[in-house]
């Protein structure tokens, strides 16, 4: 029997149709296959250092890869995000940090103002969305049909903030100009995606290519998103990169700015496969340049770092930590994948540092470890960003998590030796005293995150920007998430690790994946089942507690006493040797395992930390009598965390 009625279907069907087709809702339905709209610019900037604002014009070629027929294009106009206390920026910021009517201040205020639309040379009609004065919306003459192509243009001009508030602004004349063009925000199968500028919370934009030309005083050094093409621009910095006498004034106080040239210079920089472009200037700068030569291609990159004399001490290396995190990175996930990579240090307050597609800016480091940390960090997001552009602010995991899951491999690759007190603790004395002397810088990730989940204080890994508390946006993104993909990586092994994301790469690469195209990836690579992983471990807080109970024979019994169902690794110890280690799927209730025979006295659940064990005193058992008194296992083999592929 068919309950649904005869007669009206027709009639019904239609008006769905109709309705489908007008909210552009359709095709989507009928079809779920990939799309990416491509957005290319071309931007011409003039900076006024007296009155810190930008005017620019700007020509976007817009191309509706979609299969929706769009009636309308909605705008990003970050800027205005500091333009009063109502913003979304502004709300945030009381909510983050109780910073109450911040833009009375007239000097912490920017905006951008001046604009006139035009599609294909005619002026259209456009408004600002309601609660969202940094989003506008175009309404086109008429509907951009499949395939086809749009021009957009319109003048812009940009009071630039007085910097510390959030990203964009000026510390006196030095400038980190980002944000700050009208883009077209994201439509993708999941439709438009305009969101406002916020703190906490990052970027999701349009793959295309840049063209842009910055006009300002001609003594002013600019690092940029992008390929510089002047030669005569390229042989200033190249003559400044030989130019070592910084290191005479290192960490000098006295860094006030030159006077401005009165002859004014334009330097043009033109990129592809890209979809964000920032830049940075400042006449102070040193300059370091050097290139690096791809793993893979044998291409080769020019990297740069750029620099005032405020901490030219802590940057005398930065030029090698840039060169040797590309070429570790591109070894592990794929070459890099642009042909620059600028390092800049900047006056930033929010974070240590800040990705945008190749360059960095990187805020005031603690020392020469710190600074080596936080670059590393942001060159790693030139692939889980830059490349892979998933959208950061719905799903921050996919950047911010495999980010710190490389950048900590990549410390520990580089510093196996380093232990926690050395940049956490205030004296060795008290180390020793608090017997954590040995303990490896790595276990800090681990013991943040333990306050929070031995609290029941955790959030899901796989949350929205907005839905996370101020310390668990750090807490879950930057400590758990890393470990998890860590975890994953022990599991699977180093090797079938790498090529599952070396795919994923290769597959993604000027895309925007999400969590089932990661999933897929990984998935079809390994041939493994990853629900634990990706449904449960990043999808939950459900907590990982395995435990010895007893030894019989040759058989171990452990039971699972946590929530999660995820695999387990036991070793065996003699001394300071590890003479077996074994995985086991996760499993519910107890199980009995089979030992290997072999010569060991101890065995420990995951005595190298790379599970999110919750408590770990339960993770021990001695073998019966063989070697009862055992000599204790070297701290230093404990707190070394060891691939056991
Ligand atoms: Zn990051």
């Amino acid at each position: 029997m068919n309950e649904r009625p005869q007669k009206p279907i027709i009639p019904h069907l239609t008006s769905i149709f109709i309705l489908l087709l007008i909210t552009g809702n359709l095709f989507r339905a009928m079809s779920q296959e990939y799309f990416q709209q491509e957005v290319n610019y071309n931007i011409q900037v003039t900076l006024n250092d007296q009155l810190h604002e930008l005017t620019a014009s700007e020509n976007i070629e817009y191309i509706n890869h979609s299969p929706d027929t769009l009636l309308f294009i909605y705008f990003h106009l970050w800027p205005n995000a500091y333009s009063n206390n109502n913003t979304p920026l502004a709300k945030q910021l009381i909510q983050l940090y109780g910073k109450q009517q911040l833009f009375n201040d007239l000097e912490l205020r920017g905006l951008i103002d001046s604009l006139d639309f035009k599609v294909n040379d005619k002026r259209v009609d456009w408004e600002f969305l309601s609660g969202q004065p940094d989003v506008c919306r175009l309404n086109l003459n008429a509907p951009l049909n499949p395939s086809d192509t749009i021009q957009i243009t319109t003048p812009f001009h940009v009071k630039i903030p007085k910097g510390g508030t959030s990203r964009m602004g000026h510390i006196g004349e030095s400038y980190q100009i980002s944000q700050w063009y009208p883009k077209p925000a994201v439509y993708d199968q999941d439709g438009w995606h305009q969101i406002s500028y916020l703190e906490e919370g990052e970027f999701y934009a349009e793959f295309g290519h840049f063209d842009v030309q910055i006009t300002l005083p001609a003594n002013y050094i600019v690092g940029a998103t992008g390929n510089l093409q002047n030669e005569s621009e390229i042989e200033i910095l190249d003559k400044l990169s030989t130019d070592t006498s910084w290191i005479n004034n290192a960490s000098s106080t006295k860094n006030d700015f030159p006077a401005s040239s009165k002859l004014f210079k334009t330097i043009r920089y033109t990129t592809e496969k890209i979809h964000d472009f920032a830049w940075f200037a400042d006449k102070r700068f040193n300059v370091q340049k050097g290139k690096v030569k791809l793993p893979y291609s044998d291409r080769e990159i020019t990297t740069m770092v750029l620099f005032t004399n405020e901490q030219s001490e802590l940057w005398k290396d930065a030029l090698e930590y840039v060169n040797d995190a590309v070429y570790w990175f591109s070894a592990k996930i794929g070459d890099y994948p642009y042909q620059n990579y600028t390092a800049v240090q900047g006056a930033l307050t929010s974070g240590a540092g800040m990705e945008y597609p190749g360059i960095t800016v990187i805020g005031l480091a603690d020392d020469a470890y710190s600074l080596d940390e936080v670059i590393s960090h942001e060159l790693c997001h030139s692939w889980f960003y830059s490349a892979l552009g998933s959208n950061e602010r719905r799903y921050p995991f996919m950047d911010e998590g495999l980010t710190s899951a490389y950048t900590d491999r990549y410390m520990y690759h580089k510093y196996p030796e380093k232990k926690l007190w050395e940049v956490y603790a205030e004296s060795e004395r008290w180390a020793r005293f608090m017997k954590i002397k040995e303990m490896p810088i790595q276990r800090m990730q681990e013991l943040e995150w333990l306050v929070q989940a031995r609290n029941n204080l955790e959030q899901p890994i796989n949350l929205a920007s907005s839905e996370y508390t101020e310390l668990n946006y750090t807490v879950m993104l930057y400590n758990k998430a890393p470990i998890a993909f860590n975890y994953l990586r022990a599991y699977l092994s180093d090797s079938i690790f790498d090529a599952a994301i070396q795919e994923y790469f290769r597959l993604w690469k000027f895309k925007h994946p999400q969590p089932k195209d990661l999933r897929a990836t990984i998935e079809t690579q390994t041939g493994k089942n990853l629900t634990w992983f990706f449904d449960d471990l990043l999808g939950t807080t459900k907590h990982l507690d395995y435990k010895m109970v007893r030894l019989q024979n040759q058989q171990l019994l452990i039971r699972n006493k946590g929530e999660l169902v995820a695999p387990l690794i036991i070793a065996g110890i003699n001394a300071d040797t590890i003479a077996f280690r074994k995985w086991i799927d996760g499993f519910e209730g107890d199980k009995w395992i089979e030992l290997p025979s072999g010569d060991y006295s101890d065995i420990r659940i995951d005595p190298e930390h790379v599970m999110p064990e919750l408590f770990r005193t339960n993770n021990n058992i001695k073998t019966s009598g063989t070697f009862p008194k055992a000599a204790p296992v070297r701290l230093n083999l404990l707190y070394s965390l060891e691939d056991p592929g």
